[in-house]
């Protein structure tokens, strides 16, 4: 459960890996985006939507040489990608710069225990995770379904996936992407059974697990109302998928005492027409000595006043200064005007303790004393089918464990268990001016 990022250099065991997908995906973004758009249709999705292409080591009429063993690409419904990454408002340039720029990729030192080997894009925006075939199959499977699923949602919880090649493997976004330091990540799933996580020191490269997580949290009531009515949404599709298995990411970041948290977003001072391609930039920028593109503030379209602004709670959107916290002045380019903006808006929440004092689960020195946090949070490995595997896994484990508490159960108990864990450690505001 201990995230190590590790630089991906030359004669490391994963750089031809990398290499190859660097130069397929720089070729397919590259490709797809000069071609005409057109509405998504059936025949975008499916096995007859696949493009596949060699790339020789000596370079071909179509790809460049390279240093790496001659490879096979494969594309999986392309058009579809493309459209997938337009609604989550990524910029074709900056994509191919964070995962195909000369930065290196890192690798995270097998996070999971499925065996699939993680890289994060060297700016944290992106995560590539190696997929088994059967989890191939998953995500083509739902890919009419989850396509039409972001349509209808734009603060969908569930991971974002930005393209699926072979070499095997899925790009996404990084649920926990953001200039305040996460300090504590946990991977919740609402089964007890042996969820916690083994011996050794907690910190900030700790994956924690349901039966560590001491505190629950309260959050502004709209805010609570939107993500525990976004997390239903969400699951209905993974449960009409089969899908089990998945997990809530939690990351928290505490504050220092100075920030003390205001529990209500504060967006009102929010323009609506600033767009996800708006180029912001502080206006005491020096101070800063930043500016932040692509910042998004999901401008609330006209007759959807009742969106939710504060819920930017996956891994892209509102990026902080680091080490800022508060209120700033924006000075949007090309225009005279300057906005003031609520830093802040990613779900600042109040920690209080879930268990009573005499339980089992280990502590956590720190958590102890810090009570404001913001939270992140997302639906991540979501391709697990119920498929014959767990059903011969929930069998034995019936034998042994209430049959309820373990993980591998149907699509159906999975994800009704899921949300009552969920909204378990997100109960409703019991005295807000505290
Ligand atoms: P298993 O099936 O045994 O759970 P896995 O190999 O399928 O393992 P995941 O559960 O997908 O792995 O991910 C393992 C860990 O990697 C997560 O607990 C989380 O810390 C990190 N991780 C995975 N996906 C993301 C994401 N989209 N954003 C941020 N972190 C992620
Ligand atoms: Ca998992
Ligand atoms: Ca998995």
């Amino acid at each position: 459960g201990v995230l190590i990022r590790e630089t991906i250099y030359k004669g490391h065991g994963s750089y031809g890996l990398m290499l190859n997908l660097q130069l397929g995906i720089r070729y397919t973004v590259g490709k797809i985006s000069q071609e005409p758009r057109h509405e998504i249709g059936s025949s975008d999705f499916g096995p007859q939507a696949c493009v596949e292409l060699r790339f020789p080591r000596s370079g071909s009429r179509l790809t460049p040489c390279h240093e790496s063993v001659d490879f096979r690409w494969k594309d999986y419904c392309p058009k579809v990608f493309r459209h997938l990454r337009e609604m989550f408002k990524i910029d074709t340039a900056d994509y191919m710069l964070s995962i195909c720029g000369n930065d290196a990729l890192r690798e995270l030192a097998s996070p999971g225990k499925s065996g699939s080997v993680f890289f994060l894009s060297h700016d944290d925006r992106y995560i590539i995770k190696t997929l088994r075939k059967s989890e191939v199959k998953v995500l083509l499977g739902m890919l009419p379904s989850y396509y039409h699923h972001v349509q209808m949602y734009e603060n969908m919880l569930i991971t974002k996936f930005f393209g699926v090649h072979r070499v095997r493997f899925v790009v996404m976004g990084n649920m926990l992407c953001t200039d305040l330091h996460i300090h504590r990540r946990y991977d919740l799933k609402g089964s007890l059974q042996g969820r916690w996580t083994d011996n050794g020191e907690i910190d900030e490269n700790t994956t924690l697990k349901d039966l560590d997580l001491k505190y629950v949290f309260q959050l502004e009531p709209s805010w609570r109302e939107a993500l525990l009515k976004q997390l239903v949404c969400d699951c209905r599709l993974l449960e009409s998928q089969g899908i089990m298995d998945y997990s809530v990411l939690l990351g928290l970041h505490f504050r220092a005492p100075q920030h003390s948290a205001t529990l209500s977003p504060e967006l009102s001072t929010v323009p609506t027409n600033l767009t996800h391609s708006s180029c912001v930039t502080y206006a005491n920028e020096q101070e800063m000595g930043c500016s932040h593109r692509g910042l998004v503030l999901v401008p609330r379209q006209p007759g959807n006043e009742t969106s939710t602004p504060g819920l930017h709670v996956r891994g892209s959107p509102l990026r902080a200064p680091a080490g800022g916290d508060g209120e700033v002045d924006l000075l949007l380019p090309g225009t005279a005007r300057r906005l003031q903006i609520q830093l802040g808006v990613n779900m600042p929440a109040r920690a209080d303790r879930r268990f009573d004092e005499n339980d089992a689960c280990r502590e956590d020195k720190v958590l102890e004393e810090v009570h404001d946090v913001v939270l992140y949070l997302g639906i991540i490995d979501i391709l697990q089918a119920y498929g014959v595997t767990k059903r011969i896994e929930h069998a034995y484990k019936s034998l042994h464990y209430d049959p309820l508490s373990i993980s591998a159960v149907g699509p159906k108990v999975y994800a009704k268990r899921f949300q009552e864990f969920v909204s378990s450690i997100f109960p409703p505001t019991t005295n807000q001016t505290n």
